[in-house]
């Protein structure tokens, strides 16, 4: 799909080969999964290689409801991939689970795909063209296609072949009957990174060293399985693990780097080191640099779980403000945007944030979030502080404000529902009701990520294109070109 329609799938994938033929792959990627929950909630799935043949579960839901401990362990085989999907409405079914498996004369494979593909539709239109059937809407099932298509070139070939096709966003995990393959878009600019596994012995085997690989969108589920970070997957770098070797190769041109800035902001755990930054101390830095831009006067400052928490922590730090606790989130509510309709959503920003009234009353309150996206979150939040007391509630964001759609796997709304993009910063402070509202700027947050500002007087778009990250939700300058998009 592509344009302003688009599925967006903003998700989370894991990968083991463990060069054992006795240990288990799928609990491992099991627990994986579960440390990239945080990717996404509506599915889950597990593929396991097996005796050259791919078995394959998935479901609706969380990990925790996808898989149980005996499910998990009918799932035999050294090596395993997993996903967990996010995505908005309209989209929300079965068939779109992954991974996708595809099975044909010479072989099976299983995709997971964290992604956007802006050229899936002409894609698929030639697949099908050429016989090929599908059975899901999902930008990831073009991809299993095409490599199945070209299967009988070898693996390598297959590979090259299909990302020389595909355009967009992806972090790729292939199982094939004999290796798992990664994958990272030319741009780099979904997150995906490469661990060790070595695990002491089995019971009755002490000597017996657990070896294997591991690939995973972010470096905490690499913790999350006693593994060792070992590296990031470059942007256009494939990686070949089998059992008798790793083999890389980068099969694009050199493009520049455009590694998505809302993984710092947002979406990524702050666990994880991503490209080699540290994203909680990404958060911290915001939070810093957006006191020193729009410091208020203020007797308490506060984080909106989980993400606002390590940006207040920043901004106290910064501006002297007192830090404190004072909205506490229920841990299992999903995030509020999943639900379709405006009104659930609204209901389900009230069921997870809570004031706590003895640590805000009669006090000027700044109230720190990652992201204004609809504005349901912040309208609620001044509300709710309001009421319990707060005398000044200052809202500060530690993004820029969010203006466009993103293209490459982060699911933010159509145009029309960004709250940013109708409404100046006072316009919009007034409709939430706040005492003050202020945003970090474009410098201010990419300075936060270690990346040198756009030249004077280059403009945006040199901006978004030299910095080493995509800001397209940001400024709408993309890193490749979006059909429907004319920039
Ligand atoms: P909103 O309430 O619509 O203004 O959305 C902003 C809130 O949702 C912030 O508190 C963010 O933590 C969160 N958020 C931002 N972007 C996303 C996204 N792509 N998916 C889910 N939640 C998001």
């Amino acid at each position: 799909m592509s344009g302003a329609d688009a599925l967006h799938e903003a998700c989370g994938v894991f990968g083991v080969f463990s060069a054992n033929e006795d240990r288990e792959a799928a609990p491992l990627v099991y627990y994986g999964l579960f440390s990239l929950q945080h990717r996404g909630q509506e599915s889950a799935g597990i593929a396991a290689l097996r005796d050259k043949s791919i078995e394959c579960r998935k479901g609706m839901g969380l990990v925790g409801e996808v898989f149980t401990p005996e499910s998990i362990v009918q799932l035999r085989g050294q090596a395993a991939i997993g996903h967990v999907r996010y995505s908005t409405s309209g989209s929300s079914s079965i068939e779109n689970a992954q991974p996708f498996v595809s099975r044909f004369k010479l072989g099976s494979i299983a995709v997971a795909h964290n992604g956007t593909l802006t050229n899936a539709d002409v894609v698929r239109e030639l697949l099908e063209d050429s016989g090929v059937g599908f059975t899901s809407s999902s930008d990831s099932e073009v991809i299993v296609n095409l490599i199945a298509k070209n299967y009988k070139k070898g693996i390598e070939r297959a590979l090259t072949d299909t990302i020389k096709f595909i355009k967009g966003s992806y972090a790729l995990l292939v199982l094939t009957d004999e290796a798992l393959v990664g994958a990272r878009d030319p741009n780099g600019i979904r997150p995906l990174c490469l661990g060790k596994l070595s695990l002491p012995g089995k019971p009755g085997k002490p000597d017996w060293l657990d070896t294997g690989w591991i690939l995973a969108s972010e470096s905490c589920a690499i913790d999350a399985v006693g593994g060792e970070f070992v590296r990031d997957i470059e942007p256009g770098e494939v990686i070949i693990i089998n059992k008798e070797q790793v083999l890389s190769f980068t099969f694009s041109e050199k493009t520049p780097r455009a590694v998505c800035a809302f993984e710092y902001v947002y979406f990524a755990r702050p666990d994880s080191v991503l490209d080699g930054l540290d994203v909680y101390a990404a958060r911290v830095r915001a939070g810093e640099l957006l006191g020193r831009e729009s410091a208020v006067a203020a007797d308490l400052v506060i984080g909106v779980p989980d993400s606002g928490v390590p940006a207040a922590i920043g901004y106290g730090r910064a501006t002297g403000t007192a830090y404190g606790l004072g909205i506490v989130k229920s841990k299992y509510v999903g995030r509020t945007f999943i639900a379709p309709e405006q009104a659930d959503r609204e209901r389900a920003v009230s069921v997870k944030h809570n004031v706590i009234r003895s640590e805000v009353e009669g006090k000027r309150v700044v109230v720190i979030d990652d992201s204004i996206v609809r504005g349901t979150t912040s309208r609620r939040l001044v509300s709710i502080l309001r009421k319990a007391g707060a005398r000044e509630v200052h809202i500060r964001i530690c993004s820029p404000p969010v203006r466009f759609p993103c293209y490459f796997g982060i699911d933010t709304p159509h145009r029309k529902d960004l709250i940013s993009n109708l409404n100046s910063v006072d316009e919009l402070c007034a409709s939430l009701g706040a005492d003050s509202l202020a945003f970090i700027s474009v410098e201010g947050l990419l300075e936060s990520l270690n990346a040198a500002p756009a030249p004077a007087g280059k403009g945006r778009k040199n901006n978004s294109n030299s910095c080493g990250y995509c800001l397209g939700c940001f400024t709408g300058e993309y890193p490749i070109p979006v059909p429907g998009e004319d920039h």
